[in-house]
């Protein structure tokens, strides 16, 4: 999508500290952290919401969250563990329409979620 801020990080438009990349997803810093440590994992094709996903997308969704995991790995997330989020309309804190999980680590996650 044109306007789409994540679109245009996964088409090279727009600047973003990329940690991995495949076809399907890309995993880079969040510009505006909310822990030590804080990921973003988007598809390359553009959805909006967790909410505008269809049965044809369940392969993409997992593809994500293994993503997620191996990331969260790669950067040493693991053994103190992570949070991912997933904030699902507006309603929910989604304030970019371009679903993606965030991996949050490196403090401690007080639970529940504000
Ligand atoms: P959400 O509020 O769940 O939609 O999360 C959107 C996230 O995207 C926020 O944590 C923002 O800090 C982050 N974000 C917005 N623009 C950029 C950008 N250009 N590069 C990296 N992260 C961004």
């Amino acid at each position: 999508m044109k306007d789409c801020i994540f679109c245009r990080i996964a088409q090279g438009e727009v600047p973003a500290k990329i940690l991995k990349a495949d076809e399907h997803v890309v995993v880079f810093e969040d510009i505006a952290p909310r822990a030590p440590t804080h990921l973003l994992v988007i598809p390359t094709r553009h959805l909006d919401s967790l909410a505008a996903c269809r049965d044809v997308d369940r392969e993409l969704l997992g593809h994500m969250l293994a993503t997620a995991a191996e990331a969260a790995r790669e950067v040493g997330l693991e053994e103190k563990g992570y949070r991912i989020v997933l904030n699902t309309g507006a309603g929910a804190g989604q304030t970019v329409f371009h679903i993606h999980l965030h991996i949050l680590g490196g403090r401690p996650l007080a639970w529940p979620p504000g």
